[in-house]
């Protein structure tokens, strides 16, 4: 099988008879709208006789893309708002987003960048541009961690990325480098030892975090290439997106969770959907992932708990929005009373009544 041939087009999925024909002419109108891109590797994963295969509804286009919700907006976290050079977005004083490229092996359809990413965009930043980048990173001392994301960075040569590495382990305040991706598991045979070895920086922290969002997805060729990553000393995590019909269930999200850190990488963010646009259909409301999160705790290692997050609309960051566990009761004369929960639902006072 030739793995790098890629699929990108309605008509190419037709072909490859993961959607039928009749299907085509309102793909095509979603096409027209959003970058489409299946690898070999994802569209191996799609079981074309289930109408709800959750790695389809992940990849593959639906007509409900264009079914656009007022809240809904190109630049749904705000990046534009936080962007001083092109190519670097400054929200939070430590760190900055580094975005090297607009182009990625998939186009996921829930994206939030969607409108930003894809073969109509310019598919890098041009040297001059990086430049001006590594020039403003260089001029914040404050800026302690460096963030590459995109797109996605991994489909850069290993040359190009070893040249990026190394501009940014030259600057004396920037300790760590974290690579945002998803390539290990869409196209695991772009992870060769010399994109690893490029990766690696002397004297400074490099962290991988994975884009994975169901099971089915860390197949043997995924958990392989990771493995070459954590194998080399590069500590992993994890980020999913918590998507409607594709994970918002404890059996998925628990299995999910464990794999990962079967394969030596921690669970790090489980993102609520953003508002991007025509992504209604895949969201969940805020209730229902709380509601998954603490189901999750109930039933999984502490080793297996990602942070469910918000990135809040208009460019102000990520914050928790897990459940709590913990309710203030009252302001007694010993001090403040709480309840808190355990993991089987059942509440307790803390602290405990004397001699309870
Ligand atoms: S890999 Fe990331 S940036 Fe690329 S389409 Fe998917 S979510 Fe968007």
């Amino acid at each position: 099988m030739d793995r790098s041939r890629m699929l990108r087009t309605p008509a190419a999925l037709v072909e490859a008879s993961l959607i039928p024909p009749e299907r085509l002419p309102a793909l095509e109108q979603v096409a027209a709208r959003y970058a489409v891109s299946l690898t070999q590797d994802v569209a191996e994963l799609i079981d074309p006789a289930d109408p709800a295969d959750p790695i389809a509804r992940q990849f593959v286009p639906d007509p409900a893309e264009l079914d656009q919700q007022p809240e809904e907006s190109a630049d749904p976290i705000g990046d534009d708002a936080h962007s001083p050079v092109e190519g670097v977005v400054h929200r939070y004083p430590d760190r900055v987003l580094l975005k090297l490229v607009h182009v990625c092996p998939v186009y996921c359809r829930f994206c939030f960048r969607r409108e930003m990413v894809g073969p109509g965009r310019r598919r890098m930043l041009s040297r001059a541009a990086l430049a001006r980048a590594l020039d403003y990173v260089r001029a914040h001392e404050e800026i302690w961690e460096v963030i590459l994301t995109g797109g996605d960075p991994l489909v850069l040569s290993a040359t190009r990325l070893r040249e990026v590495m190394r501009a940014l382990a030259g600057i004396a305040h920037v300790k760590i480098v974290r690579v945002h991706t998803r390539v290990p598991v869409v196209a695991p045979a772009r992870i060769t030892p010399e994109l690893v070895r490029a990766l690696k920086l002397r004297g400074k922290a490099t962290y991988v975090v994975l884009h994975a969002n169901h099971p089915r997805e860390l197949t043997a060729r995924a958990r392989a290439a990771c493995a070459r990553i954590v194998d080399a000393g590069i500590p992993m995590l994890s980020q999913s997106v918590l998507l409607r019909g594709v994970n918002d269930d404890p059996a998925t999200l628990a299995s999910l969770m464990r794999l990962l850190v079967e394969c030596r990488i921690k669970p790090y963010y489980l993102h609520h959907g953003d508002l991007a646009p025509g992504t209604a259909h895949l969201r969940t409301t805020i209730p229902q992932g709380q509601a998954l999160v603490r189901a999750l705790h109930g039933r999984v290692s502490g080793l297996c708990q990602p942070t469910y997050v918000l990135d809040i609309p208009g460019g102000h960051g990520k914050s928790p929005i897990g459940p709590s566990y913990l309710e203030p009761v009252s302001d007694g004369e010993g001090g403040p009373q709480f309840e808190v929960e355990d993991f089987h639902g059942r509440r307790h006072a803390y602290p405990p009544a004397a001699g309870g």
